[in-house]
């Protein structure tokens, strides 16, 4: 369930003072996308090209959630383009849906140079953005994409061979782990894992 009391804290200790709260609907993506556009809360706002804040339905069923943006997402400033997010669109069309029925979004609005890991503190920073659209949105499931994802909402540090296609919770939502499509493009042997996990998804809705 929404939680707009924690939401607006959250926004209110990011130092985010022009936040748009549409009176009638409450917090809104649009107006969370405002705030977040000017974020310098981490050093990526130094190098970054574009925030990818993510896209797709506000009422959408599924929330898939990758990384970060590599170098394409941030000269375009959208999420999943290039190889990766063809495989991600062949992915959603498995279960049924196109991008314009599901969310996409990244644990980092913004690129980290060279495409290298999230540093924890850039995480632990952007996290709140990502936990205030899961919030708006309130899908019926979370589907993480790669280990970091999934790390960072349940706060472990497992490898994501051990915890792919095992279906779990966060905050009371069923998630379920999958590969990152642009791990899948050079471990094309694991394709068939991931259709299986579009299959689950398939079932689940
Ligand atoms: S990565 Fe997130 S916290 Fe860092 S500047 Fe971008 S939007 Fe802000």
């Amino acid at each position: 369930m929404l939680d707009a009391k924690r939401f607006l804290i959250a926004l209110k200790n990011m130092g985010i003072d022009e936040y748009v709260f549409a009176e009638k609907e409450g917090p809104t993506l649009s107006g969370l996308k405002k705030a977040v556009m000017n974020c310098e809360r981490c050093g990526l706002a130094k190098t970054r090209k574009n925030v990818v804040f993510g896209e797709g339905s506000p009422k959408a069923a599924i929330v898939f959630v990758g990384e970060a943006p590599g170098e394409e997402e941030d000269n375009q400033g959208r999420p999943f383009v290039g190889r990766a997010g063809k495989l991600l669109d062949q992915l959603i069309e498995r279960i049924g849906l196109t991008r314009n029925d599901i969310f996409i979004c990244n644990v980092l609005k913004c690129r980290p140079p060279g495409n290298r890991d999230p540093e924890p503190d850039e995480a632990a920073a952007c996290k709140e953005y990502l936990l205030a659209q899961l919030d708006i949105i309130r899908p019926r499931i979370i589907c993480t994409l790669g280990r970091h994802a999934y790390n960072t909402l349940l706060e472990t540090d497992a490898p994501i061979t051990r915890i792919r296609g095992k279906l779990t919770t966060f905050r009371g939502i069923p998630l379920l782990p999958t590969y990152h499509p642009s791990y899948l493009l050079r471990s094309q042997g694991r394709i068939k894992e991931a259709w299986e996990d579009m299959d689950k998804l398939k079932t689940m809705l």
